[in-house]
């Protein structure tokens, strides 16, 4: 096949930029392809400089009026320019003598760039301009310009006239179309090589909102085919997973009953129902592969317990791995409590952990003397051998790629077994995109708070009654009570995000003289961290001024205050998580959320979810549907894979047609799914190689 030809067959390619091409995951011409832009520019039409709107990335036309270099910490050239409608600035950090020269007053110019809201009006930093002649107009591009995936040492113009040398061998030889025909035409989806072409050129006539939105035909068609292929992809490592054996975990169930029995509390219905499951998929010689969704503070890790109970009493070793080392360790602390009575020995592994606490414990583990096994990434880096490894079981799990979900399975795969696997998360997405991310994967629900929890009650406060806030914190604190005060990141800046948290720090300590403050941020060194946080945990800080690193997990249930500043900003699901270490005792909890007045009809509706609801799913979804359309979901929080083109929260809606389509195709020997993964996940990306 002519377009399956090397990458150095094409003009101007040698093996120095082959290499680069590599990094973009592009190897053969045919992979060219499917290099699709990540977005679209338009510059078919001049906008009017008073009618730009910030955010978006136009062409404009315009008079310089005048040019100056002023110095802001460095050396700036600004240009303002006109064009009747209004004025905006045009910065420049780097630039040249000779650049600086062209700009004279009466010279016209054109120029790309990002309309940002700058101290002196709208501006755009170091856009694309051209000076334009006296007879000259902007050049104005009669269709929408492709930006493809940046990589080092690649320009925009040369992926562009390498595609377009893959385009033109493609209508010779377009590559083979996997999806049944059938399908494509119920679903009313173009060619594969139609959407290719049209993708990587839109035609001047084509609808610039669907493509600039991802909503075009094209896009779905590709899209589809991508979901369907990550699908597969984790379908097939759940069929390989059931093709393997697994010591069943099986007895006549005594060491469980006694453990449920001796708890402190009694199991919500729902806890039962899926401690119910765990156990039925224990009991098989294949391994389990299960997740538990289930909301903060819903009771998780008994239930996790639980199945470490029957893993132990079956005499294999189970291991729980945690995102961090604050929940890893508070899991050390609760599993120890529980197990110590019971008599089983457990060992730590974390990577702050000394060397010689470090030897013992890996020592304990490989001999087997050590039956659970609690601890970080730490637990599947190399060096770590278990005698018998039979469970293991991962905490928040969005927090984890699948890869590493599978280094940790790896390390109990003998000869003649599998572990069994458990998941857990309390990230509640919406059902389609947990289709999508969790496909290898059971799942069950725990959609039951334990009893007497009352809900947080939540308000909403511009910052200008912080005076109140602080108040009320004082007396919160001075009855006992413990609360946190939350300061989000801002514009994803570690030290923006820090350096507000110490303002704050400063700020609550002068205005609570009596009160013991403390503060936690990122940029602390670990080991700083812990110490506050214990000292929390502890009694021994009342009020805790921390940013963003406590969001996951930590279990005070003495603390139900908390204080979230610039909420405005923030995530709704992220929101939610937050609030949820409040709220853990048995005591009423509240939260309240500062916000920057005024407040935009969207962030109102947003902040109006939380005050309306403590249901995570509810939550969610809310989420999904205000965010709309054309905003990704972070693949860090869900664990989700990185697309070249479906977009999860747009292409929610293909998901059950993808599902539909995968397991039709799984059924049929004859069917390419290999192909189809192959084409988007590469060799190296598949999930299911074991
Ligand atoms: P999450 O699901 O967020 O991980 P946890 O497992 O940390 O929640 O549980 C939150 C708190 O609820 C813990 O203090 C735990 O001991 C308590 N808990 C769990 N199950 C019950 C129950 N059935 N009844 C009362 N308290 C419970
Ligand atoms: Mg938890």
């Amino acid at each position: 096949m002519q377009s399956d030809s090397a990458l150095t067959s094409l003009k101007g390619v040698g093996p120095a930029l082959a290499k680069k091409l590599e990094k973009l995951n592009v190897f053969r011409v045919s992979d060219l392809l499917f290099l699709l832009p990540l977005r679209y520019e338009d510059r078919t039409q001049l906008v009017k400089i008073g009618a730009l709107i910030v955010g978006s990335r136009c062409l404009v036309t315009g008079e310089v009026l005048l040019a100056e270099t002023v110095y802001r910490g460095r050396r700036n050239l600004l240009i303002r320019i006109g064009d009747g409608s209004g004025q905006l600035t045009l910065r420049f950090f780097h630039f040249s003598r000779a650049q600086q020269a062209q700009f004279q007053p009466g010279i016209r110019v054109t120029c790309f760039g990002e309309a940002r809201r700058g101290a002196s009006g709208i501006e755009m930093i170091h856009p694309e301009y051209r000076i334009l002649r006296e007879d000259q107009d902007a050049a104005i591009n009669d269709s929408l310009t492709a930006i493809y995936p940046a990589t080092e040492g690649i320009q925009q113009g040369r992926l562009r006239s390498l595609t377009d040398q893959a385009l033109r061998q493609m209508a010779d030889d377009p590559p083979p179309e996997l999806l049944p025909a059938a399908l494509t035409k119920k679903l009313g989806m173009p060619s594969l090589a139609k959407a290719i072409a049209y993708l990587h050129r839109p035609p001047p006539h084509a609808d610039t909102q669907q493509l600039l939105g991802g909503t075009h035909a094209c896009q779905r068609r590709l899209a589809f085919e991508e979901l369907l292929a990550h699908y597969l992809s984790l379908r097939n490592l759940r069929v390989l997973a059931a093709s393997k054996d697994a010591v069943a975990l099986t007895n006549n169930g005594a060491a469980v009953d006694d453990f449920i029995d001796k708890l402190p509390f009694r199991l919500t219905g729902a806890q039962q129902r899926v401690v119910d499951d765990i156990l039925r998929d224990l009991a098989q010689a294949h391994p389990m592969m299960r997740l538990i969704q289930g909301d903060v503070g819903s009771g998780k890790t008994v239930v996790a317990a639980i199945a470490c109970v029957q893993a132990i009493a079956c005499g294999v070793q189970a291991a729980v791995m945690a995102p961090t080392e604050i929940l890893a360790e508070q899991h050390w602390r609760s599993f120890s409590d529980w197990f110590r009575p019971l008599g089983i020995e457990s060992a730590w592994l974390s990577g702050s952990q000394r060397v010689a606490a470090r030897r013992e414990s890996l020592e304990a583990i490989a001999q087997g003397r050590a039956q659970l096994i609690v601890g970080t990434h730490a637990l599947f880096q190399e060096g770590v051998a278990f005698r018998r490894l039979g469970l293991v079981i991962i905490d928040e799990q969005h927090r984890f790629g699948v890869h590493q979900r599978m280094a940790l399975r790896d390390k109990g795969v003998t000869r003649d077994a599998h572990p069994h696997q458990l998941v857990m998360t309390a990230t509640p997405i919406p059902r389609t995109l947990a289709m999508a991310a969790y496909a290898d994967l059971d799942t069950s629900v725990i959609d039951e708070l334990p009893p007497g929890r009352r809900p947080v009650s939540t308000v909403a406060l511009p910052e200008s009654r912080r005076a109140e806030v602080v108040e009320r914190v004082r007396q919160a604190c001075a009855s006992g009570q413990q609360a946190f005060w939350v300061c989000p990141l801002i514009e994803e800046s570690e030290i923006l995000d820090y350096q507000a948290a110490e303002a704050s720090y400063r700020m609550l300590s002068a205005a609570l003289p009596d009160l013991r403050v403390g503060l936690v941020h990122g940029r602390m060194r670990q080991a700083e961290k812990e110490r506050g946080m214990h000292a929390f945990k502890e009694g021994l800080i009342q009020l805790l001024v921390a940013t963003t690193v406590i969001e996951v997990g930590v279990d005070v249930p003495n603390a139900n205050l908390m204080i979230i500043e610039n909420a405005e900003r923030m995530g709704l699901s992220q929101l939610h998580q937050l609030r949820g270490r409040v709220g853990r005792g048995s005591v009423q909890s509240h939260c309240v959320l500062l916000y920057k007045a005024p407040l935009g009809r969207i962030a109102k509706q947003r902040l109006g979810v939380l005050r309306d609801t403590n249901d995570g799913f509810v939550v969610a979804q809310r989420d999904l549907e205000l965010r709309g359309p054309g905003e990704l979901l972070g693949t860090r929080q869900t664990g989700l894979p990185d697309y070249r083109i479906a977009n999860l929260v747009r292409d929610a809606e293909l998901m059950p047609q993808v599902q539909i389509t995968a397991e039709a195709l799984l059924k049929d020997s004859a069917s390419p799914t290999a192909a189809i993964i192959r084409r988007w996940l590469g060799d190296a990306g598949q999930y299911g190689k074991v």
